[in-house]
């Protein structure tokens, strides 16, 4: 479980801000959407919480640590891309098992995580299964079984759906919206489709040129856009 702080957080290329001294505090559990116009800044943000970006100023705190210094396999949380990053060559057992590839957990814990995972993804059927033999909307959920045996802190998702089409995409959010419920994991979901943000977030983050323009609820951004 874990609280994510955004403390004055600053992002320079060069000398240019993208990120221009953000402030929000993610509740324990909260699943939070990104949105805002392309460039804004959402993606860089995403990155920085997860550590494939470094911070020019401020501070990402995670629970009390400070982990502007932390390598990004320390900070317990799990990120879930829009290209699913599976591999071709490997079934869907060796997949999901593969984010636990340099864990020290036991063989047994292992199969134990990517069966309950594989149940909770309905992907049981589909373990001997390799890529080209899935769907778009199973494969992102093997993206999502390889983040989840891992048992993060948080997960990040960064535009997850976009490579899908419509009825997927509307599947998907509600399980991902049942898989929130059932692992109550902190969750910052970036994405530009505003059906997700409505329909999936506790709090939705507007975001603008690097700034936060506004933070509410679905409701609250929805009665004063
Ligand atoms: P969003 O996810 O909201 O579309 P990004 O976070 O990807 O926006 O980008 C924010 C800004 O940072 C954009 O202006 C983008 O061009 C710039 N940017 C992103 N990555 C780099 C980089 N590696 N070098 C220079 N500028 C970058
Ligand atoms: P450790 O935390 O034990 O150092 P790594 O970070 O090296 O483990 O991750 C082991 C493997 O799990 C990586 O090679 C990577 O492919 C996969 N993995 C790591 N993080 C994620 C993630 N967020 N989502 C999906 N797979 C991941």
């Amino acid at each position: 479980m874990a609280t994510i702080t955004l403390a004055n957080l600053v992002k320079s290329y060069g000398k240019t801000d993208v990120i221009h001294g953000i402030n929000l505090d993610i509740a324990d559990g909260e699943f939070v959407v990104f949105v805002g116009p392309s460039g804004c800044g959402k993606s860089t943000t995403l990155r920085m919480i997860a550590g494939l970006e470094e911070v020019s100023g401020g501070e990402i705190r995670i629970g009390d640590r400070v982990v502007n210094d932390i390598d990004p396999k320390q900070r317990n949380i799990a990120m879930v891309f829009q290209n699913y990053a599976i591999y071709p060559h490997m079934t869907v057992r060796q997949n999901i098992a593969f984010g636990l590839y340099t864990s020290s957990l036991g063989k047994a814990e292992k199969e134990a995580r990517v069966t309950e995972a594989a149940q909770m993804l309905g992907l049981e059927a589909l373990l001997d299964r390799r890529p080209s033999a899935l769907s778009g909307g199973q494969r992102q959920r093997v993206a999502m079984g390889r983040a989840m045996v891992r048992s993060p802190a948080a997960f990040l998702f960064d535009e997850p759906l976009s490579n899908l089409d419509a009825q997927l995409r509307a599947q998907m959010r509600i399980e991902i919206k049942r898989l929130h419920r059932r692992l109550g994991t902190t969750i910052a979901y970036v994405t530009h489709d505003q059906v997700e943000a409505m329909t999936m977030a506790d709090r939705i983050v507007v975001m603008k040129d690097g700034h936060i323009l506004q933070a509410g609820t679905p409701m609250d951004i929805y009665e004063n856009p």
